[in-house]
């Protein structure tokens, strides 16, 4: 009961995920964490989304030991994991299976910026992580995946609120947010720019990436101080309402 409020949005977004078709079969999972209660509520594993109920939603600390539930976590958890520990600001953690996004981590291929589609939502390229080693991949899998991802965001001095997702190399897409809906969000967006850009590639082959002031200049519309794309908030704020709607401080 005491996490009854978590456990719901966590089920919304992993409901969400399966009505976007993001995560076909049971190949997705979304989580949401409380700071102050240093807890996140994750899909159960293995649990078919039209099976999944609000009490189903595990609930586990930032050791991975679960706190509530009857279900085992997902098998993601770990990974899930490193990013909230790996970055204060994260809140929401989602990891789909979709179809465009995910050829691009088969391909090796992080996602080129070709549009403002794309710039509105990515600061640049969707990365995509090194290959792991065989030692990382025999022991502690999901977890040194999680970590290969975060490492990524440190080595190339990205911050997960300018690129809130990365492609695990060989594998599929992982998104985030400052809550689990606005990470579904992100993972959308990420789908679609995928394809996008697999059309583009596919119509003018060795095409260049768009940068310089209209990849900025759609970025910073909708990110940052001086973002001014969409309504004022109820709050009197004068900060936009935006799809990733991040404001992430790395840990
Ligand atoms: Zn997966």
């Amino acid at each position: 009961m005491f996490y009854q409020e978590l456990k719901r949005r966590a089920f919304e977004a992993n409901l969400q995920l399966a009505e976007l078709g993001l995560a076909p079969l049971t190949w997705g999972n979304a989580s949401e964490i409380d700071r102050e209660l240093g807890v996140l509520a994750i899909k159960p594993s293995g649990v078919a989304y039209g099976d999944l109920r609000p009490q189903d939603m595990v609930v586990v600390d930032l050791e991975g030991r679960t706190v509530e539930g009857a279900l085992r976590p997902s098998s993601d958890t770990p990974a899930h994991l490193e990013f909230y520990r790996g970055f204060s600001g994260v809140g929401g953690v989602v990891h789909t299976h979709s179809k465009y996004a995910t050829a691009f981590a088969q391909a090796g291929r992080p996602i080129p910026c070709l549009g403002t589609t794309h710039a509105d939502a990515f600061a640049g390229e969707v990365p995509v992580t090194r290959a792991m080693s065989p030692k990382e991949i025999l022991t502690d899998y999901e977890m040194n995946s999680g970590r290969v991802m975060v490492e990524h965001f440190r080595k190339a001095g990205l911050l997960p609120d300018q690129v809130p997702g990365i492609l695990l190399r060989s594998h599929a897409p992982f998104c985030f947010g400052p809550s689990a809906a606005a990470a579904v969000e992100n993972a959308d967006v990420l789908e679609r720019v995928a394809e996008m850009a697999w059309v583009t590639l596919s119509l003018t082959p060795g095409i260049a990436a768009l940068s310089g002031p209209l990849a900025e200049r759609h970025f910073r519309r909708k990110h940052g101080a001086g973002a001014y794309y969409g309504q004022a908030t109820r709050s009197g704020s004068d900060a936009p309402a935006t799809p990733s709607g991040i404001r992430l401080k790395p840990a």
